[in-house]
């Protein structure tokens, strides 16, 4: 005689389920009534965690993966629990009429980016390769969306007779670094908080990237207009930001707050540079930055700004603003008419 792994009764004759390998009785032998997806989740998580050993059950940590009862807690609540007993470290607990079942909790395997941890990431492009093979691959298609973006052929024929010609590749490499260093604002941040992180490229975002690059490319084959190709490849992911507080906000914050300090030194830098027109370039780049962090905190879906908004109204509304005020103050200086441009009237 053994046990039903779901309900833990004992009985005569067992099913072995297919996908998880367990046994079960007749009332649970289909895949929906022993809840199987769960199962071959834990018998994943088991593996990985064993290196760590036996986390007892109850013990409520911080943890992406917590789908952890705490089976004391439910034997308090619960009037109609008849019994709880431990099984090889499982504690289980069968209620009136219907079962619970407790997942061993787990923590986040140090390797959790590994695409062996067990722990599954949906949407990441080539999981298996470095984080130094991401970035550069996302610095590379961000590079080659500025220079397409940024080229224009009447502007760089001026350019080229001017000497200048090579300021589009300084505009794309400022602008690349803008990406960069938003990334690395998270990513930094999350590191100093312990939390897992890596720079990923993520399969919908390069389709995006791709496709706006190849409509770039066409548009300057046929002497179109483009339209603005979206740069977003990829993105720094981090482990353990499920719920809304000072540590996801900051997190979420490093990314813009790093886009309005570098674009503002950039937009200060622009006055300094006494050469026509290197410095109006540098000023372009400046609003490369708060471009892309006012795109960022727009309070939606995946974008960094949903986060800091639900977690601190202040520091939301003090990015938005400031980088507002500076896009509107940069438009001002680029776009001013020939005899009132700081940038042209240097010197
Ligand atoms: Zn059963
Ligand atoms: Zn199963
Ligand atoms: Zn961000």
């Amino acid at each position: 005689m053994s046990k039903c792994y779901h309900c833990g009764e004992e009985y005569d004759q067992l099913f072995q389920c297919e996908k998880c390998k367990q046994k079960y009785c007749h009332l649970h032998k289909d895949p929906i009534d022993h809840e199987c997806n769960l199962v071959l989740e834990s018998q994943h998580l088991q593996e990985t965690s064993n290196q760590y050993g036996y986390q007892p059950a109850g013990v409520q940590e911080q943890s992406a993966l917590n789908y952890n009862l705490a089976p004391q807690n439910l034997q308090d609540q619960s009037p109609y629990t008849r019994e709880t007993y431990v099984d090889n470290g499982e504690r289980r607990g069968t209620t009136d009429g219907s079962f619970t079942w407790y997942r061993r909790e787990t923590n986040i395997p140090e390797n959790a980016f590994d695409p062996d941890s067990g722990i599954e990431f949906k949407g990441i492009l080539l999981p298996y390769k470095s984080e130094f093979l991401h970035l550069l691959i996302g610095a590379i298609l961000i590079f080659l969306i500025g220079l397409l973006g940024f080229y224009n052929p009447d502007n760089q024929e001026i350019l080229n007779a001017m000497g200048y010609g090579w300021v589009i590749f300084m505009v794309a490499g400022f602008y690349t670094t803008a990406f960069l260093f938003h990334e690395f604002g998270h990513r930094q941040v999350a590191i100093h908080f312990g939390l897992q992180t890596k720079f990923r490229l993520l399969k919908f975002g390069m389709i995006i990237t791709l496709f706006g690059l190849a409509m770039g490319v066409i548009s300057l084959l046929t002497q179109s207009p483009s339209l603005p190709a979206l740069a977003l490849p990829g993105a720094v992911v981090v482990l353990g930001l499920d719920k809304v507080d000072r540590t996801t906000g900051l997190c979420k914050a490093a990314g813009p707050t790093i886009n309005l300090i570098y674009g503002t030194i950039l937009f200060m830098a622009s006055f300094l540079v006494p050469i026509y027109p290197i410095n109006l370039f540098i000023g372009i780049s400046a609003s490369l930055n708060f471009m892309l962090g006012l795109f960022n905190l727009i309070p939606v879906g995946i974008l960094d700004g949903e986060n800091i908004f639900k977690w601190n109204k202040k520091v939301y509304f003090f990015l938005v603003i400031s980088m507002l005020v500076l896009i509107v103050i940069n438009y001002i200086c680029i776009y001013a008419p020939s005899n009132v441009n700081p940038y042209y009237n240097v010197l």
